[in-house]
């Protein structure tokens, strides 16, 4: 048929699977290529629970897709964060207002979601282990392997999506064009899944309506709560150095270390040094690049084109922006692609670029700065500045997951949102008078600029 409307997707993982359900409900035809075998009958991620923080703009784009029913359903409110202090004290903080959280999700039972969903379009056909090899970009052409045969072969396509994560080789085949730019920057930090089983009756052992975080300065520990009574945790610490991966490597030095940082973890934990043991250290890195398209051919989204650090938890939800925001410029366009990749890439970079800032800082906010008085004052003033003043004041942490404004808006209030801060400091007694109008007066001047 002529007029065939048919697209190639390199990748089933959230984004790929996501993307894949908003071209078939325009009536495309979509292939959609996986290195992995079908997560659906073969598990997921060799069956360990691996969950993420799904905030406002990820749910946008699952409604979009019509499955925010679904996953509504297993998916946790997490309306504040908790904090742990070393002497075992918790401090609740909300994130947002009455009625805002960020949901804890697997990672697995959402990609595995996806899937089933966009397997029941007639227009989807998922082929699983079919390793991209990389595309020739003249001839339109995705070139696989079959990871259980070895053969090779090609697929053509007008239209091919690389959301093949953060070491595409469809962006590995970009790379090789003149004046493409790219940047792969890793941290120094890396991270160790942990796991807090559930209680014998299969209740949580922690209370489930937080995120909760022990920060220990350079270091922190935090858990995400699973449906099955569990909770995920993470260990980000720095590879070498004095407290580091580097340092603990005898049973006796990671007991020591849970010890002295984690006490209150140790009676939750009853695995922690095998599974410390057991479970890789992962690294964490940024990748940038620019631009993200072959003409109107092939075009990255998701961690393919903007792989970030996770401490914003905006990953998963930027991808999925992407894939509203090509959404809303299919409309605008009437699918002319040449128009929508023009325009996607003329702006989503610059957002993509700031959310990879805006996690980088988090991460000193959330080991760090959420474990002094002062900012847990500020955090205070900002929720009842925002509640105050709704149409004058939205904190940064807002903007990024209770917003759809553009997430360099939300970098560049930053600073902004920093002189108020230090203004407000100056406040005499502002511990007894966060909501006074001396706070407000200052917050009047601030704006006026
Ligand atoms: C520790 C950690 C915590 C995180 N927490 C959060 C969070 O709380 N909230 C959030 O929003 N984000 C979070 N993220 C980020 C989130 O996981 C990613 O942004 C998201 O998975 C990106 O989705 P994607 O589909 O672009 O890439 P991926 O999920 O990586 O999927 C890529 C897919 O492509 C496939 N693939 C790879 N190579 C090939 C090939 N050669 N051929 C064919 N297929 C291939 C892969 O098998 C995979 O299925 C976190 C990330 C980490 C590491």
């Amino acid at each position: 048929m002529a007029n065939e409307k048919k697209a190639v997707i390199v990748g089933a993982g959230l984004v790929g699977a996501l993307w894949s359900v908003f071209l078939a409900k325009r009536g495309y035809t979509v292939d959609v290529y996986e290195r992995r075998s079908d997560f659906r009958q073969a598990g997921y991620i060799g069956g360990r629970s691996i969950n993420l923080a799904l905030s406002e703009r990820g749910w946008k784009a699952v409604e979009i897709a019509g499955i925010r029913e679904k996953i509504e359903q297993v998916a946790i409110p997490m309306p504040g964060r908790m904090m742990h202090g070393l002497d075992s004290s918790l401090t609740y903080q909300p994130y947002g207002h009455e009625g805002q959280a960020i949901y804890s999700v697997s990672r697995g039972g959402l990609n595995i979601e996806l899937v089933k969903i966009a397997d029941e379009m007639e227009n989807v056909r998922f082929h699983f282990n079919q390793a991209c090899l990389g595309v020739d970009l003249e001839n339109n052409t995705a070139r696989f392997q079959d990871t259980r045969t070895g053969a090779e072969h090609a697929i053509e396509s007008d239209l091919i999506f690389g959301t093949d994560g953060a070491f595409s080789p469809v962006r590995q085949s970009l790379q090789k064009l003149p004046r493409f730019n790219y940047s792969q920057q890793y941290i120094d930090y890396g991270y160790k899944e942990l796991c807090i089983p559930a209680n014998a009756d299969g209740s949580h052992q922690m209370d489930t309506g937080a995120l909760h975080i022990w920060p220990r300065g350079q270091f922190m520990l935090i858990a995400l709560p699973n449906v099955d009574g569990s909770f995920t945790c993470t260990l980000f610490l720095a590879f070498d150095g004095e407290i580091s991966f580097e340092t603990l490597k005898k049973d006796e030095q990671v007991t020591a270390f849970f010890e002295k940082y984690f006490p209150d973890v140790i009676p939750l934990m009853p695995t922690f040094l095998e599974d410390f043991k057991q479970n890789p250290t992962s690294a964490l890195h940024t990748v940038r690049c620019n631009p993200w398209h072959y003409r109107s051919k092939v075009l990255l989204i998701g961690d393919a084109a903007h792989a970030i650090v996770p401490f914003f938890g905006q990953g998963m939800n930027c991808g999925f922006e992407d894939c509203t925001i090509l959404d809303s410029l299919m409309d605008k366009y009437e699918e002319h692609w040449p128009s929508i990749i023009e325009e996607f890439n003329a702006n989503r970079p610059e957002d993509a670029n700031a959310i990879a800032d805006l996690a980088l800082l988090n991460f000193i906010e959330m080991r760090d700065k959420v474990a002094d008085p002062k900012f847990l004052l500020w955090k205070k003033v900002e929720k009842h500045l925002a509640e105050k003043f709704p149409n004058e004041f939205q904190s940064v942490y807002s903007m990024v997951s209770f917003s759809h404004v553009p997430y360099s808006q939300a970098l560049a209030a930053v600073a902004q949102q920093e002189d108020l801060f230090h203004r407000m400091l100056q406040i005499k007694d502002l511990e007894s008078n966060w909501t006074g109008p001396e706070v407000e007066r200052v917050f009047r001047e601030w704006l006026a600029g």
